[in-house]
């Protein structure tokens, strides 16, 4: 099982910030911003070139997206980045897609 599966199975202990049926978000270990969270869905997806063209895929995705606007309104951030590393060769290491929620706020 890969570590974000772990963390969403509770097996690693992490700073979870919001859990619903579909999608976790917890804060990134080593942050690279002030605020550094990652948006997670529970289905283990390796990377977004993974994601089918279908309705399921589609919702997850928007999800995600409505989850990080979600988070950032709760934290009061002005601004922010959302970004997903796609493939190893683009800085990909855990092979679990999630969203980068960053902020110098
Ligand atoms: P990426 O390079 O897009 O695959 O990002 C993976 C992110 O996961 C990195 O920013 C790591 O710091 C973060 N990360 C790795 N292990 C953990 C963990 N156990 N808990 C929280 N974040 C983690
Ligand atoms: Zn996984």
């Amino acid at each position: 099982m890969c570590i974000f599966c772990k963390i969403i199975n509770k097996e690693i202990p992490s700073d979870f910030l919001f859990e619903n049926g579909d999608v976790v978000a917890f804060k990134d270990i080593h942050p690279k911003a002030k605020t550094h969270i990652l948006i997670v869905p529970k289905k283990h997806i390796e990377t977004i070139k993974d994601l089918k063209e279908d309705e399921a895929d589609e919702v997850l995705v928007g999800k995600m997206v409505l989850v990080a606007q979600d988070i950032a309104k709760g934290l009061k951030l002005d601004g922010y980045q959302l970004l997903f590393n796609v493939g190893r060769s683009a800085g990909q290491e855990v092979m679990h897609i999630h969203l980068h929620l960053m902020s110098h706020q």
